[in-house]
């Protein structure tokens, strides 16, 4: 198999699933995703799970959308959210933008909808109408989910206006955490890292990029990068829940796994980050 980004050969990695390409240090998983599919959704409390990400994730949508506002034109109106899900990120994003999102998980986009979100129920690019444009285009925690990424890269520029901005929020294949599952895994303690890719969850991760693969990847779409900066992965809200959420722990296992990462969580602030934030302008 070759790497998507630079056509090298690709070997595999910590997982018979997980291959990484020695020269560019691309990452991919052979998981499949089962959006909709009621086995998936019966292995995750979905409200644990909404507790344990709403105070991370409204945080870091805040700060996107700052930096947002001050990079985009004063004339950038429209702005599309891939993978809107609850709808957090339109929440931030309307002060600021006319938002539509779009969600392929049903009962995810009912419950945006419900709130009186403009949500469209379905898969990107599909629901957008042909010539339908954007002054931007953001994925959070999406496009690592996309099997098929350069078509949805295609797509991206398709629906940008000429000096459009797109924003991509992922996690990061040299980030602290992730790289500590790769050594545990290395160790035979598999948890952590198939954790990390989300395994068995209804979306798995499909990719994992750093800033340099993931920018010449983007590059061969004709985006060229604007800029870049990292977010922080824990805070201390909803942390209990977050760790909670996915597994079958022992209360035990699961307290001291909390203590641990509360007192840790200074420390992991000095380390290197696990989520990226990457814009492209399609102004090149
Ligand atoms: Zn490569």
């Amino acid at each position: 198999m070759n790497c998507i980004v630079c056509a090298g050969s690709t070997h595999v990695g910590r997982q018979p699933w997980h291959r990484y390409c020695p020269s560019c240090r691309y990452e991919s998983a052979d998981l499949a995703p089962l959006i909709n599919e009621a086995y998936a959704h019966s292995q995750v409390n979905e409200s644990e799970r909404e507790t344990a990400l709403k105070s991370v994730r409204t945080e870091n949508f805040k700060i996107i959308v700052e930096r947002l506002a001050r990079i985009a034109p004063p004339t950038a109106k429209r702005l599309l959210d891939v993978g809107s899900a609850h709808g957090w990120f339109l929440d931030e994003a309307a002060k600021r933008f006319s938002v539509v999102g779009v969600e392929p998980d049903v009962v995810v986009a009912q419950g945006a909808l419900a709130r009186g979100l403009p949500v469209r129920v379905g898969y990107f690019p599909h629901v957008l109408e042909d010539g339908e444009c954007f002054d931007v285009i953001v994925f959070n925690d999406v496009i690592e989910h996309i099997p098929d990424i350069h078509s949805a890269l295609e797509a991206c520029r398709a629906h940008l206006d000429a000096d459009g901005l797109l924003v991509l929020n992922v996690p990061r294949s040299t980030g602290f955490f992730y790289r500590l599952s790769k050594l545990l895994a290395r160790l035979k303690w598999r948890g952590p890292f198939d954790r990390m890719w989300q395994k068995g969850l209804p979306s798995p991760h499909v990719h994992y990029f750093n800033e340099r693969n993931l920018d010449r990847l983007v590059a061969r779409h004709g985006l060229r990068p604007v800029q870049a900066f990292h977010l922080r992965a824990l805070s201390a809200d909803g942390l209990l829940e977050r760790i909670r959420f996915a597994g079958q722990l022992h209360p035990v296992a699961l307290y001291a796994q909390y203590a641990f990462l509360l007192c840790a969580l200074p420390l992991v602030r000095l380390l290197p980050s696990d989520i990226i934030v990457c814009i492209y302008s399609k102004n090149g």
